[in-house]
C-alpha cells in the first residue's frame, strides 16, 4: 500500500512535469526500478509555447534556434489567432518557469499525447484539406459513395452519374480489394482503376480509393485521394512512404484501434512532410456480432477535440447492413462529422462484394435528402 501511494504521486508528479531526476528518486525509494523506468517516460514529454500575438518573427525564430542548440526538435505552426511552437524530444531538461518568463511566451504547456503534428494543441485551427476546390473539414461536409468494388464499365459509370445526381462529391471504388478470403473476388485492379478514371471524366467527380501496396502507387497520379483500408492503418512502412507523397490519404481506423493508436498513424503521414490526412472511423470489434463491426460515434466529436484533422463516418462497413445506413449517416452528421462514405451499388444483390451493406442508388438519394438537411442544420456545406 505506501508503495501504491508513492507510485501514485510519482505520475501525478510527472503529470505536471517533474524532474526526471527527482521522480527517479522517488520510485528507487520504492525498490522498484521497472516502475521508475516507466513513470520517468511518462515525464518525458512534448511540449507547446503559444506565442504572444505581439512577438516578432525574429523573436520567435531566436528562441527556436535556443531550443535546439538543447537537442530538441521545433515545430512551428502559425494559426489564424497565435504561433505555436510545438516541442519534441526530451523536455525534462527545460526549465519551464524560464520559459514561461519569456517575453514572447503566452503559455507554456507540457502535453501528454504522443502525437504531436496530428494534436490539436499544436494546432488550433481546422485543417481543410482541399482538392482542386471540393473542401473537407472546417464546415465542409463530403459525401464519398460508390461501390465497394468495381466491377464492370457500365456498374461504374452508371453508380456515378447516380451519386453526382443526388449530390455526393467524391466517387469511390475499390480496384485494390482486401479480402479476408484468396478465394474470394480481390478486385479488377489495374483495369479497376482504369473504369474509375473513365467514371472521373465521365462525370467530373474526384475520386478515392484504396492503395493495398506502395507497388502500385504509380497507378495513383490521377487518384485524387488514396485511401489506406483498416487492415493496414498500422503498415508503417507504407504510412511513412506516403508521408512523401502529396496527395490526400484518408486513414481508415484499424479493425481493432484504440483513437491514440489511430493517430499516432496520421502522425506518421504527417511527420513525414503530408499535411493532408482525413480520419475515417469504419466502426470497431466488439463482443457484439449482431452488426458487421461496432460504430463508435464518439469518434466524431472525440476526434474534433484531439486534432485538427477532419473526420468522415463510414456507417456501411460499421454495421454490415443496408437498412442501418440511414440513421447512422444521419447520426453522424449531428456528431459533428466532415464526411460521409457510403457503398452504394446499382443492384446490391449482385454485388461482387459487400453487397449486403451497399445501398441502391435510390437509397442513396433518399439519404442524401436528410443529410442535406441536417447539414443546413449543423451549419455545413455540401
Ligand atoms: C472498403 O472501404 O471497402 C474497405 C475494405 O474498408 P475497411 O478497410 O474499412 O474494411
Ligand atoms: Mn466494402
Amino acid at each position: 500500500e505506501p508503495y501504491r501511494r508513492q507510485r501514485q504521486m510519482c505520475i501525478r508528479d510527472s503529470k505536471s512535469g517533474i524532474d526526471k531526476n527527482v521522480c527517479q528518486k522517488q520510485c528507487n525509494t520504492t525498490q522498484n526500478l521497472f516502475d521508475a523506468a516507466l513513470i520517468c517516460k511518462i515525464g518525458e514529454k512534448n511540449m507547446i509555447i503559444v506565442c504572444k500575438n505581439t512577438a516578432s518573427q525574429e523573436k520567435i525564430n531566436e528562441l527556436i534556434a535556443e531550443l535546439e542548440e538543447q537537442n530538441l526538435k521545433v515545430h512551428c505552426s502559425n494559426g489564424t489567432l497565435s504561433t505555436i511552437l510545438g516541442i519534441v524530444g526530451d523536455t525534462s531538461k527545460l526549465d519551464i518557469t524560464a520559459l514561461q518568463a519569456n517575453e514572447i511566451a503566452e503559455k507554456v504547456q507540457r502535453v501528454s499525447e504522443p502525437y504531436k503534428l496530428v494534436n490539436r494543441k499544436f494546432h488550433t485551427d481546422d485543417t481543410v484539406i482541399d482538392i482542386n476546390g471540393t473542401k473537407i473539414g472546417g464546415g465542409h461536409f463530403a459525401v464519398m459513395a460508390g461501390p465497394c468494388s468495381i466491377e464492370t464499365e457500365e456498374q461504374i459509370i452508371e453508380c456515378a452519374k447516380a451519386v453526382k445526381a443526388a449530390g455526393a462529391n467524391f466517387l469511390r471504388g475499390g480496384a485494390f480489394k482486401p479480402r479476408t478470403s484468396p478465394y474470394a473476388f480481390r478486385g479488377l485492379k489495374a483495369k479497376g482503376l482504369e473504369l474509375l478514371l473513365m467514371a472521373k471524366k465521365e462525370t467530373g467527380l474526384p475520386i478515392v480509393t484504396e492503395l493495398m501496396s506502395l507497388e502500385h502507387l504509380d497507378l495513383f497520379n490521377d487518384v485524387d485521394i488514396i485511401q489506406i483500408g483498416a487492415r493496414n492503418m498500422q503498415n508503417f512502412e507504407m504510412l511513412a512512404e506516403l508521408g512523401h507523397c502529396n496527395k490526400p490519404i484518408l486513414l481508415k481506423r484499424g479493425l481493432a484501434n484504440t483513437i491514440e493508436e489511430w493517430l499516432m498513424s496520421a502522425e506518421y503521414i504527417m511527420s513525414g512532410g503530408n499535411d493532408n490526412v482525413i480520419l475515417c472511423e469504419r466502426g470497431i470489434r466488439t463482443f457484439e456480432t449482431a452488426t458487421r463491426n461496432t460504430f463508435d460515434i464518439s469518434a466524431a466529436p472525440l476526434i474534433h477535440k484531439l486534432t485538427h484533422l477532419p473526420i468522415i463516418m463510414d456507417p456501411s462497413h460499421a454495421t454490415g447492413m443496408s437498412s442501418l445506413i440511414k440513421p447512422l449517416a444521419k447520426s453522424a452528421v449531428v456528431a459533428g462529422a466532415d464526411g460521409l462514405m457510403i457503398e452504394v451499388h446499382p443492384n446490391p444483390e449482385k454485388a461482387l462484394c459487400d453487397g449486403a451493406q451497399s445501398v441502391t442508388p435510390a437509397a442513396f438519394a433518399d439519404i442524401m435528402s436528410d443529410v442535406k438537411k441536417l447539414c443546413e442544420f449543423e451549419n455545413k456545406t455540401l
